[in-house]
């Protein structure tokens, strides 16, 4: 089974995605680096690695949303 997608929780509504972890060997996993732009959403999954990138402040943050 896969491991659930990586969310990444971003101050920018654009953002660059090469794939890459911080894990040790993650980069080995990486892919094409893309520019992503977050919608009105609040967020923009990676159509390589499906990470998802959540603006925080933004209708997607589970944060945010709690006046935290
Ligand atoms: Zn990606």
């Amino acid at each position: 089974m896969l491991p659930p997608p990586e969310s990444v929780r971003v101050t920018t509504s654009r953002v660059a995605c090469d794939g890459a972890t911080d894990i040790p060997g993650g980069a080995a996993l990486g892919h094409p680096r893309v520019w992503l732009e977050i919608d009105e959403k609040g967020y923009v999954d990676c159509g390589y690695c499906d990470r998802r990138f959540i603006l925080i402040g933004g209708p997607a943050d589970p944060e945010g949303a709690s006046g935290h």
